[in-house]
């Protein structure tokens, strides 16, 4: 059979091509700190900035390589971030929070663009806006509706394109015409991730990497904390390890849930192939429960396609060629084109499909960004920095309700592949 990747291709990230793991160890861990950051993505890495900026010593602790989890392995689309709608949030937890929500969503954003701007990061952000696509003509309804009664106060520049408009913004006919986002931006992950480890290591905090924390006990007024590279005394911890929770808090550890998001890249395609398939830059997702989305790589000469394309977990070797074919069905133009890259994450969804932050047991945590953290994760370990450094702006709508979890729920979601069948199913039959 054909393979679809090239002959040296890589299953991992693409943007560590361009900003390679770091795997520096410190060579000492700090006995002491007055905070312990668990987990070195967007979350943690903001906390600490915020933190060591206020005073504070901070050290970051990872089990993998410095960024190890989805932080460096993303599309780089960045939303507003909230996925109920806003009458479901309104009806579930009264208009006021529902609305401190939307504030906060719409905040993530255009904080997340002052951050990178003002600090000077360098990682390709745009605003490009988003297409947001139909898979059919239903939801195409339910997209325009929802520009057209936006809820009072919480308006985003947003427009319809038809389908018979499609084509100005897409090189295909397959959806049913979608909204503009104006405001949603793309980056490289990467890059801005790496741009966080600078800021954070100029504040004068420390990263350890391969410094697994296997234990958090309290300990007089703060924690001991308990690595695989030693102990350390901290008068406050944050968990910031969103998808990759694991048994080193159970009480988080039955409120998220992991679920691999996969992604591909392909090899450098002719300039004016990609400006068909995309011509205006735009980061595409769709309305399908199962959702694909897509975008051009910042130098526009590939195109990175994700999506989850298998019941249950997979390897990256599997779901490649998987993600391959649902792209041609998308753009045909593509056939013959292979992939160089294929790789996927664990994101941290929620039952109730909303971020979460707060304190449980005196840990501070953010997490539960239901596969769009990029602007939401950092944006939320800043607001967590905030909060252990007393400020009164640390507070947030997201931590206005309470963090749901399920009976028979214990970290591993047996229900996810029949939750994807029956979801796949439901988006085929349009219902
Ligand atoms: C393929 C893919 C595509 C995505 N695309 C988008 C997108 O386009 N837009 C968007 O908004 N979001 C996207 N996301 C989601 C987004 O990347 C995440 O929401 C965000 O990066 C979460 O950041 P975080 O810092 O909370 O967690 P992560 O970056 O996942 O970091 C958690 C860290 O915790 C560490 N950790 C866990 N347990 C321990 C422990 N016991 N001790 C020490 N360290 C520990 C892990 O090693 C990991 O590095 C995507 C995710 C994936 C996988």
């Amino acid at each position: 059979m054909e393979t679809v990747f090239t002959a040296d291709a890589r299953m991992t990230s693409y943007w560590w091509e361009r900003s390679p793991p770091e795997t520096s160890v410190l060579d000492e861990l700090p006995a002491t700190a007055d905070v312990l950051v668990v987990g070195s993505g967007y979350t943690g890495l903001h906390a600490a900035i915020v933190l060591a900026r206020g005073g504070r010593k901070v050290l970051v602790c990872d089990a993998g390589q410095v960024g190890f989890g989805c932080s460096t392995r993303n599309g780089g689309q960045i939303s507003t971030s909230v996925k109920p709608s806003f009458d479901s949030l309104a009806k579930a937890h009264g208009e006021a929070v529902a609305r401190r929500i939307f504030e906060d969503g719409r905040r993530s954003l255009s904080w997340t663009e002052d951050f990178i701007r003002s600090e000077g990061i360098d990682c390709d952000f745009r605003v490009v806006g988003r297409f947001h696509v139909a898979h059919n003509s239903k939801s195409f309804e339910t997209l325009a509706a929802s520009i057209r009664n936006q809820p009072k106060g919480l308006e985003v520049p947003a427009h319809v394109v038809p389908r018979a408009e499609q084509r100005s913004e897409l090189g295909s006919d397959i959806y049913h015409g979608g909204i503009i986002l104006e405001k949603h931006a793309s980056l490289d992950p990467g890059r801005y991730h790496a741009g966080l480890v600078r800021l954070a290591r100029q504040a004068g905090a420390e990263i350890a990497s391969s410094c697994k924390v296997t234990a958090i006990t309290r300990s007089g007024d703060g924690f001991s904390v308990e690595t695989v590279r030693g102990r350390v005394a901290a008068r406050n911890v944050v968990l910031a390890t969103n998808g990759y929770t694991g048994p080193l808090s159970q009480w988080h550890r039955r409120r998220i849930i992991p679920i691999g998001s996969y992604i591909v890249a392909t090899e450098e395609l002719p300039e004016a192939l990609v400006d068909k398939l995309i011509p205006r830059d735009r980061v595409v997702s769709d309305t399908r429960r199962v959702l694909y989305y897509f975008r051009a790589s910042p130098d526009r000469r590939r195109i990175l396609f994700g999506g989850r394309v298998s019941m249950g977990e997979t390897d990256p070797r599997k779901s490649g060629p998987l993600l391959h074919q649902e792209m041609l069905r998308l753009f045909p133009q593509l056939s013959g084109y292979r992939v160089t890259h294929s790789w996927m994450g664990y994101v941290g969804y929620t039952f109730d499909t909303l971020a979460h932050t707060g304190e449980q047991d005196g840990i501070h945590y953010a997490m539960g960004y239901c596969g769009s953290g990029v602007g939401m994760a950092g944006y939320l370990g800043m607001r967590v920095g905030q909060t252990i450094l007393g400020k009164a702006e640390g507070r947030t709508g997201y931590g206005e309700t309470s963090f749901p979890s399920r009976s028979y729920y214990f970290g591993k979601p047996w229900f996810l592949a029949p939750a994807v069948h029956v979801y796949r199913l439901r988006d085929r039959l349009g219902i």
